[in-house]
């Protein structure tokens, strides 16, 4: 397994530098420090990884579906056994709790793979008869080398929900993870050679987006893109594939609502809100970072929300008991911070949180924010409509419950939405009017592999997961045949 040194690219196999031999800085996020390099590639390398892919792919398309699910199988079986490692790793690249990436990043990783891994072998296609005249029936075959782009928020994750139902679907693959968090899809390149994975079948190459990724998915000899990052990414992705007519799907940004009537599982609606709200110090797209509770409940809930905020551990991510590590980057820091303020400006008062946190020791230079609750903000305002993806979450309280969906629907995105309620009729009246691709009634971040997921509105297009995404990988033939 790969010690953190250089991170190198992984082209036809092996692990090689950038053309341009340039390389970008690694920074630990709780410490502030360059920890390791990483190859800063550009059109070169993208060349040079699809020409990879190309060549492996008439063998690897080709192969039966049981020898493709054994490879894959055996890449979960690989991220099972380095799962210490890889936590390790995430939680040191991202900032990350390393708890959090042991329980939930790593093993829905592995879990990718193995889903994949099954579901090739289950993967079907449709045959329709027109009695008496012809049978029609449907090819579903591999598009070629495909890219796979991810962000730095849930790293291996969504590497691996990307890269496994399309190599299950019999495509090669060009990947590149964020420049932010690059050191597990380094280690994945190890587990996948070590399972067998024939060489150019998987690579990745490194480095930054506009420049490695603009070029990826500029390259005329990639099929399809399947995206995850922020909306102008995707409008800028999307803008270069359409004239190549490439297929898309592009999983963006969300600003999730959280709704909290007075009828719900008190108990479970508080636990949950809290994690859902400030998970991963709020940098998952699902989190529901405006929480909208019915006036009866409301100063409970505000009360007690409050108080188990402001007890979450916050430390270095490294360390087990560690409920909020730091934010992923300088940069990112500055944002969160400057959306605080603005905030404030806007009407906003702090209930808990707001502030930057110095720790002492290691983490003194690190990037870490205090958990921040903030009420009293207008319904139209910036900080309501905006994407922080930082450890923010807003209060505001309703009446009644179309007033509820109004302010959960108003916005431009649709990613996620989440009810709490014991009223059966009132959770399938919301499921059914609530603007997001996913729908959370009574619990968060449940998970069912074979369910399609993605966002409306400015939160994407397209649905991966399931079939939805072993079909995004293939290209659909009618073959009809008269008797
Ligand atoms: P980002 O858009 O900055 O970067 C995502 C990836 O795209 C990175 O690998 C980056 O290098 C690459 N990239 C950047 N510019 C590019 C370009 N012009 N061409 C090709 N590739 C390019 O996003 P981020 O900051 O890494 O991630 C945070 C965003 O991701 C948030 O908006 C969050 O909501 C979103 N997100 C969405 C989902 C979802 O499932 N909908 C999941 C996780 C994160």
């Amino acid at each position: 397994m790969n010690a953190l040194l250089n991170i190198l690219n992984f082209i036809d196999g092996e692990f090689v530098p950038a053309v341009g031999e340039s390389w970008l800085d690694n920074v630990e996020p709780a410490t502030g420090v360059i920890y390791s390099l990483l190859a800063d590639s550009d059109d070169r390398d993208v060349a040079l990884a699809v020409q990879a892919a190309e060549k492996a792919f008439p063998s690897w398309s080709n192969m039966p579906a049981t020898e493709r699910s054994r490879i894959l199988l055996r890449i979960a079986e690989g991220i099972d056994t380095h799962m210490e490692e890889l936590a390790h790793a995430e939680s040191k690249d991202s900032g990350k709790p390393v708890e959090l990436a042991r329980t939930v990043d790593i093993p829905r990783a592995r879990d990718n793979f193995h889903f994949f891994g099954t579901a090739v072998m289950h993967f079907a296609s449709e045959s329709h008869a027109m009695p008496g005249q012809a049978i029609n029936y449907t090819l579903r075959q591999p598009l070629g080398t495909v890219a796979c782009i991810s962000p730095w928020n849930l790293p291996l994750y969504l590497f691996t929900w990307k890269i496994a139902p399309a190599l299950a679907a019999g495509n090669c693959v060009v990947a590149k993870p964020s420049e932010i968090t690059p050191a597990t899809a380094w280690m994945l390149a190890d587990i996948a050679r070590a399972a067998g994975l024939p060489a150019g079948v998987l690579n990745i190459v490194h480095g930054l987006g506009p420049k490695v990724g603009a070029a990826l998915v500029d390259h005329p000899g990639i099929k399809a893109i399947s995206f995850t990052g922020g909306t102008k990414t995707g409008e800028a992705i999307a803008r270069s594939a359409a004239p190549r007519f490439k297929k898309l799907s592009l999983e963006l940004g969300g600003k999730n609502p959280n709704l909290i009537f007075a009828d719900c599982d008190y108990e479970q609606a508080l636990q949950t809100s809290v994690r859902s709200s400030l998970s991963n110090q709020g940098q998952i797209c699902l989190c529901g970072s405006r929480i909208y509770v019915e006036r009866a409940l409301y100063d409970r809930f505000r009360s007690d929300f409050v108080a188990r905020v402001a007890a979450l551990i916050q430390g270095d991510p490294l360390q087990t008991q560690t409920q909020q590590g730091a934010v992923v980057s300088q940069a990112h820091f500055d944002k969160v911070m400057a959306c605080i303020a603005l905030a404030r400006e806007e009407g906003g008062v702090v209930l808990t949180g707001g502030k930057p946190v110095k720790l002492k020791g290691r983490c003194s230079k690190g990037w870490f924010i205090e958990p921040t609750v903030i009420e009293g903000l207008a319904p139209g305002c910036r900080t309501n409509r905006e994407e922080i993806f930082g450890p923010v979450v807003t209060l505001q309280p309703f009446d009644r419950e179309d007033e509820a969906l109004a302010l959960a629907n108003d916005g431009t995105y649709g990613l996620a939405a989440t009810v709490w309620t014991q009223n059966l009729d009132r959770a399938h009246r919301l499921a059914e009017q609530l603007q997001a691709g996913v729908v959370w009634v009574n619990c968060w971040l449940l998970r069912d592999l074979r369910t399609p997921f993605g966002g409306m509105r400015d939160s994407g297009v397209g649905r991966e997961g399931g079939w939805e995404a072993m079909r995004f990988f293939t290209e659909p033939k009618n073959v009809c045949i008269k008797y």
